[in-house]
């Protein structure tokens, strides 16, 4: 049996319905059959908050929450998110929990990570409902995060200055990037974070992990806000070889790569902002471990 997937983007760099607010963040909203999953939290509560309540969605009724990685642009609704749902399920890498720190072009160095919220006394008292994605795991019967994703093209890279120390002595290659992907008829729907692991290194990881099966649809952030020519160009490429269905990019994607997106793929790019949604019909149609997908 399957179920149909519905998404809705609650927390993006763009707002074109009424009354929903934009922020520098990225937050979707999973409905998973009868689940109800949150994907990142954006950068703060507030937005949040404020997107679901105009969107109709009621963070409290979240089964569990799934962090992309570790930046504040993902996690600075958590706190108050899990404030109203109680105790559920938290997905990440252990590598979310990391003091980062990113160098602008003109020197100045800025923490960017998520201590204030995955600080030691948090994971202390949330123990029991972490749940560690080192590793491709299930979320619900229907949906799947990658965990750790392989770096395999020589074209991809972080996208940007990025360090584990503030002296920048440590390049940070944010291995705690992940994305989430389920199952449709047409083939695997898959939803970046901010794409650090490139949007192309995730794609090929999904594939391997669902045995071949098309890419139906990418939605969400890419990283490609700082991205070099070639590597748009290979991006593009590599997109076309693998005959991805719709292209929705969002958040760091950035404006160059989303005018090249649109252009190389007309039929294919979709715009997508705060109140966006998708529909699908889908589900890896399985066993809570996921081994019925196909
Ligand atoms: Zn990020
Ligand atoms: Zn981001």
């Amino acid at each position: 049996m399957t179920q149909s997937m519905r998404l809705t983007v609650l927390v993006e760099n763009t707002a074109f319905g009424r009354h929903v607010w934009g922020e520098h963040g990225l937050a979707f909203w999973i409905e998973a059959g009868p689940k109800r999953i949150l994907f990142d939290t954006g950068q703060t509560p507030d937005v949040l908050v404020h997107n679901a309540e105009f969107l109709g969605i009621d963070l409290a009724s979240a089964d569990g929450v799934v962090l992309s990685h570790g930046h504040y642009d993902h996690t600075g609704g958590l706190e108050e998110v899990l404030r109203r749902t109680g105790s559920i399920p938290l997905f990440l890498h252990p590598g979310a929990v990391a003091r980062r720190f990113s160098r602008k072009k003109d020197g100045s160095v800025h923490e960017i990570g998520a201590p204030q919220t995955l600080d030691e006394p948090f994971l202390k008292a949330r123990r029991s409902s972490l749940v560690w994605t080192r590793e491709s795991r299930a979320i619900t019967d229907e949906l799947r995060v990658t965990g750790q994703v392989p770096r395999r093209t020589d074209f991809e890279d972080p996208g940007g200055d990025f360090y584990l120390d503030r002296g920048c002595d440590t390049p940070d290659p944010i291995v705690d990037d992940q994305a989430v992907y389920f199952d449709t008829p047409e083939g695997t729907v898959v939803l970046l974070g901010c794409g650090h692991a490139g949007v192309v290194n995730t794609l090929y990881h999904v594939q391997e992990l669902t045995g071949g099966r098309p890419l139906h649809a990418v939605i969400g952030g890419m990283h490609l806000v700082a991205a070099s020519d070639a590597r748009l160009d290979r991006t593009v490429e590599a997109l076309r070889e693998l005959k991805v269905e719709i292209i929705a990019p969002l958040h760091c994607t950035g404006p160059r790569a989303q005018a090249l997106l649109a252009f190389e793929f007309p039929d294919r790019w979709k715009p997508c902002h705060v109140g966006s949604s998708f529909e699908f019909p889908g589900g890896f149609g399985g066993s809570a471990d996921g081994r019925g997908h196909r």
